[in-house]
Parts: C-alpha cells; structure tokens; sequence
C-alpha cells in the first residue's frame, strides 16, 4: 500500500462523508495545552465529541446489546473503506483524535486480540509510512473489544514516540526487547530490524505475555491475553514495538462526580495525549492526576525490569 493510497482514500471519504467532514473540522478548533510530567510532555486534548468513547460501557452485556458499529452491515452507507492484505480494512475515524485518524478492523466479526497479529502491526507500519498502528487490550480501552480492530495516526502525534526513540535509540540486533528506562510509567520496547521477517518477533511477544500473565483465560475474549496497549512503528531499520502493560483499565477516580476526572487512559493518552471530554477536567488536570493514571493503570520501571529478569 502507497501512502498516496490512503492520503487519497481519506480525502474522498472527507469529501463524501458529511459527518466525517464536519468533525474533521471541528478537530481544527480543537484546544490543547501542555503539562509537564517528570520532564515528559503530556498534551491534554479537550475533546467534546469523544464522550461516547470515553465513557463506552465496555461489560460483556452491554457489548453483546448493541449492533456492532465496526461491521460492515452496520456502518452508515456513507462510509468507504480501503482493503488492506487478505482480512483488514481501513476506515476514517469519524470521532477523530487526529488529523488523520483511521480505525482498521478486520473484516469479520472476531474477537480483539494482538495474539498471533503482532506481524500484521509490523507489516502495516511497514508499509504506511509515517504513522502509528495501535492497538488497545479488550479490557484497556477497546471501545468494540468484540471486533478485532487496530488505529493508525501520524506516528508524530504520538509525544511517547519521539521521546523513546531520543532516549532509547533503536537496537541493533534482529530482534530485542528493552524496558523503558526514564519515563514516569514503564513499558517493553520489542525492536525488530528490517533485515529479518516480522514473524521474528512472535517468539519474543509470546513468552513476554507469558511472564506478565501467566493466569490469562485462552478462551475467554475479554481475557486471553495481559492487560496491554501496544503502538507500533518504521525507524530507518527497525520496526518498533512499545508494550504498555496495565495493571487497570480506568483509575478509581474515573467518573463524573465530585473530585473525578473523565478520563479513560488507552494508547493515544498513555503514548502522550490525554483526551478529556469535559471542559471541566481538561482546565483542571493537573500533573499529580496524570501520575495518579500511571501509578494506578500502568507498571512502574522496576516493575517491567523485574518481568525481563523473569524471562
Ligand atoms: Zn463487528
């Protein structure tokens, strides 16, 4: 696939697509503004029109109640898709984070899950260059943990991306996995060089999993694999992956009420941009509040060390 390709495909669907358009335009005023956490820049996006998402039911009843928006017999006639290898299809997000915000789900009816589909991440970033695929755990963020799906935005949107790589600069080797060192969570860096197949990684992934969970469920969809967000991308000669295991899928401030902010963390927040739907929240996160996410949601360094160590 030519990144031409998908620039044309998201133009046409901007053009054809009234609901598209507008929130794309809308997304041009939306507001941001930067908070410093132990020297990692979080943006913090006040987003209105991602309300449904950030506060999706996700429980297993209220799942199987409602029409599934990710298949194809349910989605608004309007809405064009682009095919990608034999199983996945490039959607435009229309409740965008992005400039170019694109949600890629299989084309059946499946369960979401990253095992066994961690080279399809490595082809995509391959071959769409420039952005990110990510990918949210059915129980961290997936908003249809039903319907396998991953997204994919410019991979310069992501703060977690660009600090990563100045930080930890890709390895040499054919495959290698890292923990993340001097960030305010922790995280697996999995680096696969270009020379050597993306199913080289499997093996790596797998005993990872393995080590971070070994009580997961094979067969239950919400939990056959650990608690993880997954953001994968091109360097010049290495496919990267980071792995954000979590320990939670929202902090014990999430909510509505009183002293509780409105936020959801997934892939997009943790890689460094927090999405607060209420203009309340966004005016008064404060860094202690991002921290609060990390320490509840995420592994600590020593934590993902001590996985390695395992391993
Ligand atoms: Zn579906």
């Amino acid at each position: 696939m030519n990144p031409a390709t998908v620039e044309r495909f998201i133009n046409r669907e901007l053009a054809e697509w009234p609901l598209a358009a507008t929130n794309y335009e809308a997304l041009k005023q939306v507001q941001t503004r930067f908070i410093d956490v132990d020297g990692f820049q979080v943006k913090i996006q006040y987003n209105p029109a991602r309300r449904v998402s950030t506060g999706a039911r996700i429980d297993r009843k209220s799942i199987e109640a409602r029409p599934c928006f990710l298949c194809r017999a349910n989605r608004p006639p309007e809405q064009g898709a682009l095919r990608w290898g034999p199983s996945y299809e490039f959607l435009v997000n229309p409740f965008p984070i992005f400039p170019r915000h694109l949600t890629i789900p299989e084309m059946t009816h499946t369960p979401q899950t990253s095992k066994g589909r961690g080279p399809h991440m490595m082809e995509m970033a391959r071959d769409l260059e420039g952005y990110a695929i990510f990918y949210n755990g059915p129980l961290c963020g997936a908003s249809a943990p039903d319907h396998m799906h991953f997204q994919a935005c410019p991979k310069a949107e992501l703060p977690l991306i660009e600090a990563v790589d100045r930080k930890m600069p890709p390895s040499t080797g054919n495959v290698e996995l890292q923990a993340s060192l001097g960030f305010p969570f922790g995280f697996y860096i999995v680096d696969t060089h270009k020379r050597v197949e993306p199913k080289m990684a499997t093996e790596t992934v797998r005993t990872l999993y393995a080590v971070i969970d070994p009580s997961a469920d094979e067969d239950d969809y919400m939990t056959h694999e650990p608690m993880i967000n997954i953001i994968c991308y091109d360097t010049a000669d290495v496919t990267r992956f980071l792995i954000i295991p979590r320990k939670k899928h929202r902090p014990s401030n999430y909510g509505e009420g009183p002293g509780q902010i409105l936020i959801s963390p997934a892939s997009v927040d943790l890689g460094g941009v927090f999405i607060t739907p209420r203009k309340e929240d966004f005016d008064a996160v404060t860094a202690d509040d991002i921290r609060r996410i990390y320490r509840e949601c995420c592994y600590t360094e020593s934590e993902i060390i001590d996985v390695i160590d395992r391993i």
